[in-house]
């Protein structure tokens, strides 16, 4: 299993009122693994070997500021595949994490659970 880039315990904290499922940290540190995959190769066909937060889809949209910290800083690097890591990189990736389980506790009060599951990310 791949390394888990989220921080599990606090999800529950950024999605309130709702419970979160079992299956939820590892489909979102999938999608933000995935995030970082693409940001790297926006980086590389804009010939930078830099990879900055603008290259994190949502990073743009939101204005919010998020007190809790999803994402597990150590394992960006790694993630990132050999590239520079911009020191703003992990503020983007927190913030997309956000935007995703905000999405996903929609999905899922508009389903009428209580609980947030993978399949709504
Ligand atoms: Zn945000």
């Amino acid at each position: 299993m791949a390394d888990i880039l989220v921080v599990k315990a606090k999800l529950k904290e950024a999605c309130p009122g709702f419970n979160v499922a079992g299956d939820l940290a590892e489909a979102l540190s999938k999608k933000v693994e995935v995030a970082i995959g693409d940001a790297v190769k926006r980086a590389e066909s804009n010939q930078r070997k830099t990879v900055m937060s603008k290259d994190i889809p949502f990073a743009f949209a939101c204005c919010a500021k998020h007190s809790e910290n999803l994402i597990v800083k150590a394992k960006i690097k790694g993630a990132a595949s050999g590239a520079n890591v911009a020191g703003d990189l992990a503020e983007a990736l927190n913030c997309y994490a956000h935007c995703l389980l905000k999405n996903a506790c929609e999905r899922a009060e508009g389903n009428q659970r209580k609980t947030v599951m993978a399949k709504d990310l």
